[in-house]
């Protein structure tokens, strides 16, 4: 499969091609359509696997360039996980001038609610720092469309999850929900049940 079976705008398969993804991998041949369709996701893989770009292809795609408030929202375990996935997006992104804001904990808090007062489309962060930063109303969530929940069984071991739910509780309901996990232990399954519309299970 190539990339340009994917119904890509130019400016995305430009950035791909920058960056010498020739082709799909499993995972984003899997995910990519059923995204740009706007069906919820459950994907089990690994790390490695070009999950991110899975998730942030069709991000970059759907986003609407005019709209100032953040239009998705990626959930992450940890700070560095949070970075990667900032850059990923900003280089995906780039010829559409995508921009993604990273917030987590131990950086200044001031500094990320005046970036999240300028123009963000995509917003990810790790959920201590996310839910804070929606409860002092830094963070709008009323245009949030695209949730996505990377390495959720990590949450789970780190104990973020009723974090995750509290935040999940602040989105609009009429959204898409992508999660991504190794694992899907009985606590993610019953966090999908409750927050996505029947889910498509994907498994790489
Ligand atoms: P991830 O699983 O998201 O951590 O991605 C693993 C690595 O694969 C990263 O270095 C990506 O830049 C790279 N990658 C993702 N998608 C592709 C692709 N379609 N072709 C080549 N490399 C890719």
């Amino acid at each position: 499969q190539s990339f340009n079976d994917l119904s890509l705008s130019n400016d995305i398969k430009r950035a791909l091609k920058q960056l010498d993804y020739a082709e799909p991998t499993d995972v984003q041949a899997a995910v990519i359509p059923m995204v740009l369709a706007q069906k919820d996701v459950i994907v089990k893989s690994q790390t490695g696997s070009g999950k991110t770009a899975s998730f942030g292809i069709p991000l970059c795609e759907l986003v609407d360039w005019e709209e100032n408030k953040p239009q998705a929202l990626v959930l992450t375990p940890t700070r560095e996980l949070a970075a990667q996935v900032k850059e990923d997006i900003t280089n995906i992104g780039r010829f559409k001038r995508i921009k993604a804001t990273a917030v987590y904990g131990k950086q200044p808090f001031a500094r990320q609610k005046l970036e999240l007062k300028q123009k963000t489309h995509v917003v990810v962060g790790t959920p201590g720092r996310v839910l804070d930063h929606i409860e002092k109303e830094t963070l709008a969530t009323e245009k949030v469309q695209y949730l996505i929940i990377d390495e959720a069984d990590e949450m789970l071991n780190m104990g973020f999850i009723d974090q995750v739910s509290a935040i999940i509780e602040k989105l609009p309901e009429e959204r898409v929900t992508m999660l991504f996990s190794a694992t899907l232990p009985e606590d993610i399954e019953s966090l999908c049940h409750r927050y996505m519309t029947n889910p498509k299970e994907i498994e790489i």
